[in-house]
């Protein structure tokens, strides 16, 4: 039997708890669809500064708190995998891996996933010492050396993390600059447990028959190849678009991000998309809930358009 809602809502992020919280405020039917658990990346980040009303919060607390106000007008939320979307005109269908849906408007806020090197033993030493998530895992290695690979903000924020834990944290970048922001640059200079290996391609990790025990490192500008000893490796080198399920809208461009205009909207009347799935976002949780924000106002309007048009008609 297939469900019927106003709104579905693809992502349980901050930026579709917020669109949830704007549209079941204007008292329409909402579904949030996640193949997780709500709140997305915030759940794999240590500590937020820079979201308003918060001096410092957990990440997985600030999810708590979203989901709590995306709930409070009726917005319901359902674990699934979207597996296609289909553009009907006046209502959209969704198809997932555990049932299928109608509504009138369509959020994609999927998100997106941390990169993996691909590189060998990387896929083999999962969870034994190769981990995308210092927050989950950065307990493991209590006074021990891990090394982070990456030059940008999440590998510096997670670094920093890391750096409380661990005895040394070294962030291993494959250029000699970091495209991080400049507070989290200046905080990993001041760390005296914090150290960087510049110039660096990360080949291969390797282990014994348990965990990690070391990676080889190729520096680009000399060719010298050498073995890095080190007890954990956290790879931070980038995102891609949770866009699986999506392709067929013909709204992605061709790394897999959905475009949208200023206000949120795909070139499909009635499909918006929010947050870091969007080509243009800057990827922040405050942008992301500007983002929903933005969507659950306008496509208030839009629904009732679709009414407006059905009374003329
Ligand atoms: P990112 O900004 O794309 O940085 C990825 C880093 O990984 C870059 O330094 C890149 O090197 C390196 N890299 C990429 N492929 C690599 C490879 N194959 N081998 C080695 N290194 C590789 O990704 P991110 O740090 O995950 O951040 C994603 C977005 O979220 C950004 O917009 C960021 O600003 C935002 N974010 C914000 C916060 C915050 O404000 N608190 C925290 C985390 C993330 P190059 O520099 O050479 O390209």
């Amino acid at each position: 039997m297939t469900q019927e809602y106003d709104v579905v809502i693809i992502g349980a992020g901050p930026a579709g708890m917020t669109a949830a919280t704007y549209a079941s405020r204007a008292n329409l039917s909402v579904l949030m669809i996640d193949k997780g658990i709500y709140g997305g990346q915030m759940n794999n980040t240590a500590e937020v500064e820079n979201y308003p009303g918060f001096d410092s919060i957990l990440g997985p607390d600030l999810a708590e708190k979203m989901y709590a106000s995306s709930t409070q007008f009726g917005a319901e939320y359902t674990f699934a995998e979207v597996q296609d979307v289909i553009d009907q005109g006046k209502t959209k269908k969704i198809i997932t891996d555990s049932g299928d849906y109608q509504a009138k408007v369509v959020v994609i806020a999927s998100g997106a996933e941390h990169r993996h090197l691909n590189i060998p033993g990387e896929d083999g030493y999962s969870g034994r010492g190769v981990s995308y998530c210092a927050v989950c895992d950065g307990a493991f290695f209590k006074d021990e050396q891990v090394t982070v690979i990456g030059g940008g903000d999440s590998a510096l924020e997670e670094g920093l993390y890391l750096a409380n834990l661990a005895k040394e944290v070294t962030i291993v970048h494959r250029r000699n600059k970091l495209k991080a922001s400049q507070i989290f640059q200046k905080r990993a200079a001041a760390a005296d447990n914090v150290h960087f290996l510049w110039n660096k391609d990360t080949q291969e990790v390797i282990g014994d028959k348990e965990k990690v025990t070391a990676i080889k490192l190729r520096d680009n500008v000399n060719g010298e190849v050498s073995i890095y000893p080190t007890s954990g490796l956290f790879i931070y080198v980038g995102i891609y678009p949770n866009t699986k399920g999506l392709e067929n809208l013909g709204i992605l461009d061709d790394k897999g991000w959905v475009l949208t205009d200023e206000n949120m909207q795909t070139a499909i009347p009635g499909i918006y998309a929010i947050g870091d799935v969007r080509k243009d976002s800057i990827r922040q949780i405050a942008s992301a809930t500007g983002d929903g924000a933005v969507a659950g106002k306008l496509l208030f309007d839009y629904i009732q358009s679709l009414s407006d048009q059905s009374v003329k008609a």
